[in-house]
């Protein structure tokens, strides 16, 4: 069901003005424009906001919170806008409130190991100043040079370090949020253990913009382990490949990461970079297994442990990469934009012993639709991403239909062997239908009993994650 709400007046305007000041809200074309969209390539989903507005404090978020209640006009919480579900887009244009201005580290503490952010500091900015205190921030989304923090726990973003510290709501402390009435409340706190109340700063985390907006983050840093090393184990068929990551947990190898890239992907990639890697012209696959640890001589006994059990397991070749191996893994994605504007990223997270029983349906979905695809994954995590491109040039409404027909074909399959359809990027207004039809009557009841209690007139983030009905 659509929700109305009231467009943006010339009286609104003038209010926002007064609360942010008259450079901080725009309503010219261009922004307007910029802001119709995330990373979404296709152009059905593009929706313009009426105004954008930069708030620079708490406050401010919360003043403009209280004028989009007492106006009824929707809200739309977004940091970098490299989100890939859609859920930075105002579906009922509105006001999008852009927070790149709150971009300050309020404090960090080396000593006691913590960090309290604002919202908009870059991820990759956190990462730099906790390795100059050798300091690890563990939350490792591969965009993290263009992506926020705030973005990264309303989304619970994953990454390249979840197998070993898991995903950004483990790096969470505490919150500030602006309640969706425009109350300003502190959830969480810097404790080794709670068992007081709800844990309401971990409902936030993964909520999408929908309960609220967050506007600081206090984060866990953790010791920098000094050595470390990436492996790169070649695999000449999937089903190998994704056998092992299973195997290496349980060996006790205790990795920071375990990625995979089919041969279609590594070739994208490679032409993409004009890099040249072994065996990418053989038709093979990577894993690539990073380890990091506090001791040479452990580093050393487990990436011989390493080999042996990917040997074991059918690996042709393991050779140490440097850090140039994440930078193939990283680019990944602007390699398939190069190919195609509009590509979808496929997000389906299953049981790791689950992988081979997913991806060996894999090929039977591709003929079926006739789709093109490449693959990457967490492997480490049983988050997938498969990436079918729109190399025929399908008009955007085309290519909609065929993304859904895969879409509701591909995710029962994941459910049914106990697997969901977003491991980390969310749901947004991209998936809300499937999530609807997956997910069981009593859950959906809850969310929306939650968004209803916390967001009366809905004008929080409306149309993401669920309709409120
Ligand atoms: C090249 C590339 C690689 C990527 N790799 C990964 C990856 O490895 N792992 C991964 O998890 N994701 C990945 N992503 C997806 C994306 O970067 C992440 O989802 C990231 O967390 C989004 O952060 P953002 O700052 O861009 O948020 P946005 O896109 O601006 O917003 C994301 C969502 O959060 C809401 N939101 C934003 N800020 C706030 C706030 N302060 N309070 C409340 N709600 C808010 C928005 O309304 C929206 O629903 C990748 C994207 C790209 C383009």
């Amino acid at each position: 069901m659509m929700a109305t709400f009231n467009p943006v007046t010339p009286e609104l305007l003038e209010k926002l003005r007064n609360v942010v000041g008259d450079k901080y809200v725009k309503t010219d074309e261009d922004y307007l424009t910029a802001y119709q969209t995330d990373e979404e390539g296709n152009s059905i989903y593009f929706r313009k906001p009426e105004v954008v507005v930069f708030p620079g404090s708490t406050e401010e978020v919360a003043a403009i919170v209280k004028l989009a209640n007492e106006y009824l006009v929707p809200l739309t919480p977004r940091s970098a806008g490299s989100g890939v579900a859609c859920g930075a887009i105002p579906i009922y244009h509105g006001i999008v409130v852009e927070l790149e201005r709150m971009n300050k580290i309020l404090k960090f503490d080396a000593d006691n190991m913590y960090a309290t952010c604002q919202t908009g500091v870059l991820t990759g900015d956190l990462q730099a100043e906790a390795r100059k205190h050798n300091l690890l921030y563990a939350g490792d989304p591969s965009s993290a040079e263009s992506c926020q923090i705030g973005g990264n726990v309303a989304n619970n973003a994953g990454g390249n370090k979840a197998v070993k510290y898991g995903t950004t709501r483990h790096q969470i402390y505490s919150l500030k949020v602006v309640t969706p009435t425009g109350d300003i409340v502190t959830l969480g706190a810097r404790l080794q253990k709670c068992s007081t109340g709800l844990c309401l700063e971990q409902l936030l985390a993964g909520s999408e913009g929908i309960l609220g907006i967050i506007t600081e983050v206090t984060v866990k840093l953790r010791p920098l382990p000094p050595y470390s090393f990436n492996m790169v184990c070649v695999f000449k068929s999937d089903e190998e490949a994704f056998a092992l990551p299973n195997r290496i947990l349980k060996a006790g190898i205790d990795p920071t990461s375990i990625e995979f890239m089919d041969n279609e992907a590594l070739q994208l990639t490679c032409k993409f970079l004009d890099m040249k890697m072994p065996h990418v012209d053989d038709g093979c696959d990577y894993v690539i297994v990073t380890v990091e640890s506090f001791n040479e001589d452990d580093s050393d006994r487990k990436m011989e442990q390493l080999c042996d059990l990917a040997e074991a397991n059918g690996s042709i070749d393991e050779f140490e990469a440097d850090a140039r191996i994440w930078k193939l893994r990283k680019q990944f994605a602007e390699a398939a934009r190069s190919v195609d504007k509009m590509f979808q990223t496929e997000d389906f997270v299953v049981p790791l012993d689950k992988i081979p029983d997913i991806t060996k349906q894999l090929p039977e979905l591709r003929r079926k639709y006739d789709l093109y695809c490449v693959t990457v994954a967490h492997i480490g995590d049983g988050n997938i991403h498969v990436l079918p491109l729109n190399n025929k040039g399908l008009s955007p409404e085309e290519w909609f239909n065929k993304i859904k027909a895969f879409h509701h074909d591909l995710f029962p399959r994941v459910y049914a062997l106990g697997g969901k359809m977003s491991g980390e990027h969310g749901i947004g207004f991209k998936k809300l239908e499937e999530f609807e039809a997956c997910t069981p009557e009593g859950e959906l009841k809850m969310i929306r009993a939650i968004k209803k209690a916390l967001d009366p007139n809905d004008i929080m983030n409306p149309g993401k994650l669920v309709n409120v009905g």
